[in-house]
Formats: C-alpha cells, structure tokens, sequence
C-alpha cells in the first residue's frame, strides 16, 4: 500500500497530476502542531447575496494549485524552503445552514492553529468567512488589513442577516478586531443601491482606494500607500478574487468589470514584503461560473503570492 501519510514521502517530488490533490502538493496534515504555514479551505458559501458556487473554491484551487512550484521566479525564494507548509483540510461545520455556527466553527478552528504557533492561508469560500479569522487573528490586538476587492464589505444586515459576504469587515470592525484605521481597500469599484458600506469605510477610518483611485496612482504609489497605512503593526491580507477584472476571474460571484490586472495584482503583493504579515486569504473562487478554470488557477497563483510573504515574514523573526 502507499498511504499518502507515509513518512518521508514529498507529495511535491511526485508527478503534479498524481496523488490527492493538497493545496500546492504539500503534506497533509490532521494537526496545527509542528506546522509554520497552514493551508486551510474553508468551503462555505452560505453568505452569498447572488450567485453561489464558492464552497466548490477549495477544492477547485487544490487542484489547480498542482501546477505551482517552488521557486518565485522573482525572488528567487522558496517558501517551502523556508518554513514547514502543510494543508490542514477544511473547516468541518457543525451546522452548515446555520451562519451563526459556522462562524463559530471557523472562529474556533482558526484559534486551534494560532495558538499552535502557525500562520493561516486560506481559501474560501464566500468573503465572509474571513470574519471569524480575524475574530481568532485580533484576539489580543486588533489587526491592519491589506483588502483587494471591487466591494467594501462593510454594508450592514442584509435580509435579516449579519453573517453575509458583504459585512465582514464591518463586523470585524465593530468587534474591535480589525483596526480601520490600518486598513487599505483596493480596488473598490461599482453601482451599488445605497452607499452605507462605503460610508462606514470612511467614517470609521479606512482608507479606500477606488479603482479610479488606483488607476491614477499606478501600482507603486499604490503599494506605497497599503504599506503607509499599515505600519509595522500585525496585518492580514485579504484577497477578493472580484477585485480582479472579470477578464482573468470570471468565476466568481459578483464580479465588476474595470478591474485589477493579474500581473499588477503579482506586483501589488509582491510590493508588501517586509510587513508583519500574520496570515492571508483568497476567496470568492465559484467554480460553476469559471468555465475555463482560469479564476481557480488564479487562485492558487495569489496564494502561492502570499504564501511567498507570509513564509519570508516568518523566516525574518
Ligand atoms: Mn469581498
Ligand atoms: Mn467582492
């Protein structure tokens, strides 16, 4: 037999269209313990306010992500190297029709692997699940926040309910676990029926860079500002697929032309090395609407982006 756990076995050395198909062939792992970098899904799309399809996103990134390698081509970094990566397979919900649990769920998985030690990368699922990580991430301090996206997420209660894709950062904010004022949202773009998401960005501090913005400023002056605004301080990133134009993510829920480039997304974040980043997202991936498997590949490239600076910030301490 040829168990995939079998010590000393790479899944990465492996042949890339062979074996389960773990974020980026790393090993999978059943505990945070002894793991610098944890890969995490967390298939949940649950908080939609449109089209559906995110919870197929961790798998569909998993399998798309056999494709990366090791080495950046820029850096020359191989953050595989540097730190112990594994997969910890997704978020198990206890009540998956019940939002309120499901954020506890996630709340208490991502509290497990931090106070192991190790630092969380995931991929969503839907925009809100990134929520409950910052509930586990701010628990002692609130973090800054580099978010790429078309839309705020800061709008309130929608059909009753908090727990959509659409409110996190406002929650995260109202929880006092995610700082405003060192929070930078780029790329925000599109008609949208009242204004208090955007409202609530400005008014409670966030400094949001509209496409319009973005595309005055160039990527450099861009990345010069996301680092300006959030200092030295812990920070997450938080990466919203529909911030990209739909031209390179068109599998996604709520997509808004007028959008990032791949390649000035590449050097956006490659732009915020050397900050204290303490973990990362990619999210809004909806397989059922990415024909080609374009928006998944993209996926698990960003990831493999952040991965790069979440390993060297690690490797720096
Ligand atoms: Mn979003
Ligand atoms: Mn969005």
């Amino acid at each position: 037999m040829n168990p995939p756990d079998k010590p000393g076995f790479d899944p990465q050395t492996a042949p890339r269209f062979t074996e389960i198909p773990t974020f980026m062939r790393c090993p999978l792992a059943s505990s945070p313990d002894d793991v610098d970098i944890a890969l995490i899904g967390v298939p949940y799309d649950g908080g939609v306010t449109n089209r559906p399809g995110a919870r197929h996103g961790p798998r569909e990134i998993r399998n798309s992500s056999s494709l990366t390698r090791t080495i950046h081509h820029v850096s020359r970094f191989n953050p595989f190297d540097a730190c112990h990566v594994a997969d910890l397979g997704d978020v198990r919900f206890s009540a998956m029709y019940d939002p309120e649990t499901v954020a506890r769920d996630i709340e208490t998985f991502y509290t497990a692997v931090l106070n192991a030690g190790a630092t969380p990368l995931s991929a969503g699922g839907d925009h809100s699940i990134s929520y409950p990580i910052l509930r586990a991430l701010g628990r002692n301090e609130p973090v800054g926040m580099v978010h790429i996206d078309a839309h705020a997420d800061t709008w309130g209660p929608f059909q009753g309910c908090k727990f959509h894709h659409g409110a996190p950062f406002r929650l995260a904010v109202e929880d006092g676990v995610l700082d405003p004022v060192r929070t930078v949202q780029i790329g925000i773009r599109g008609a949208q029926p009242f204004t208090d998401g955007w409202e609530f960005s400005k008014q409670s501090g966030m400094r949001v860079i509209f496409m319009e913005e973005f595309t005055e400023m160039g990527v450099s002056a861009v990345i010069e500002e996301a680092r300006r605004v959030v200092g030295d301080g812990p920070t997450y990133i938080s990466f919203d697929v529909d911030g990209l134009d739909p031209v390179y993510a068109p599998g996604t829920g709520t997509p808004e032309i007028g959008g990032i480039t791949t390649i000035e997304a590449q050097a956006l974040l490659r732009g915020l090395g050397g900050l204290n980043l303490v973990g990362g997202d990619v999210v809004e991936v909806s397989p059922p609407f990415d024909q080609s498997g374009n928006t998944a590949l993209v996926g698990a490239t960003l990831m493999f982006e952040i991965l790069c600076l979440l390993a060297a910030a690690r490797d720096s301490k």
